[in-house]
């Protein structure tokens, strides 16, 4: 983020309300636009969990996750609170608690009005500057809500005090499930506003470290745009043109993409594939014996993120 005017936008947008009232105005924007969310809404349904993807301004996932025997459940980056508390009226849930991964509008912009509602906690890294924080979490940090198990993550990089939240499937007989907000997306990650390229590797490094079947719920319907990225920089990988294929079907239908898996995000996504030889040739860099491997990879997570602004500048 070199440029002065782009800095001064970003300052203004994340830390002043100034940013809150471009908020609600793209909210407002997007209700009208979208009177039935950006996308569909296909809940998850395991054995005594739901997942509700809660579509909300032109992009962006909200998710509802609730414990079905019990009816309660937590709500993770409300941005637009009206969307979540039709869904939350809609099944009947208790809300326990709110967990937002970053302080940016687009995620937490609903804490405050969902925290006076529903009289629940808020919870973020206290780096962040979250709104209507309540209850700050630390590096691998327990959070428990009735059966709903929840392990944070500390992923610098997006923003500073960026947090992911994974969510214990044994006890439901299901895969984790990764709320990644803007770290990780279907084939791709989010920007580096705050933090380094190095700090980003390390935090994209633990995502890819997850077991395979850990299903990834992102914070934005982004998965086209990744995905073309993706091929056009490896034309020839397989992993990448058959989900690009998948992926057109699905936004054909208006479907959310996610989720996905850790394990095939680590074949297609590029910003899992710093190491990879192939990646490599595509972006004409080499790798040599005298460098620091990490140092190495940490650049070409440079590059790929510096070549993803130029093609899609705005994700
Ligand atoms: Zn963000």
């Amino acid at each position: 983020m070199d440029k002065p005017l782009f800095r001064l936008a970003y300052i203004l947008y994340s830390n002043t309300k100034l940013g809150l009232c471009y908020h609600k105005r793209q909210v407002k924007n997007a209700r009208r636009q979208f009177q039935n969310g950006h996308s569909a809404i296909k809940p998850l349904i395991f054995n005594g969990l739901k997942i509700f993807p809660i579509p909300m301004l032109v992009d962006n996932y909200s998710y509802l996750v609730v414990a079905t025997e019990t009816g309660s459940g937590v709500v993770i980056d409300p941005s637009d609170p009206q969307a979540v508390q039709a869904c939350i009226e809609r099944e009947g849930v208790y809300l326990d608690g709110i967990l937002t991964t970053h302080k940016h509008w687009d995620h937490s912009g609903g804490n405050i009005t969902l925290k006076s509602l529903y009289k629940c906690r808020v919870y973020g890294t206290s780096m962040d500057n979250i709104p209507g924080l309540t209850s700050p979490v630390h590096d691998g940090e327990e959070l428990t809500f009735g059966q709903l198990r929840f392990r944070v993550a500390l992923t610098p990089g997006h923003t500073q005090g960026h947090a992911t939240y994974i969510l214990d499937g044994k006890s439901f007989g299901v895969s984790d499930c990764l709320f990644s907000g803007d770290l990780l997306f279907l084939a791709g990650c989010g920007q580096i506003f705050e933090g380094t390229a190095d700090a980003m590797l390390a935090s994209l490094d633990y995502m890819s470290g997850l077991a395979d079947d850990t299903l990834l719920l992102p914070g934005h319907e982004y998965a086209l745009e990744n995905l073309m990225f993706a091929a056009d920089l490896e034309p020839k990988n397989e992993a990448v043109l058959l989900k690009l294929d998948w992926v057109n079907e699905q936004r054909g239908s208006r479907l959310c993409t996610s989720p996905s898996a850790i394990g095939e995000e680590r074949t297609y996504n590029p910003f899992l594939r710093t190491g990879s030889e192939a990646l490599h040739t595509a972006l004409g860099l080499q790798w040599k014996a005298t460098d620091p491997w990490e140092k190495f990879r940490a650049q070409i997570l440079q590059e790929l993120r510096q070549r993803k602004n130029a093609f899609c500048r705005h994700i």
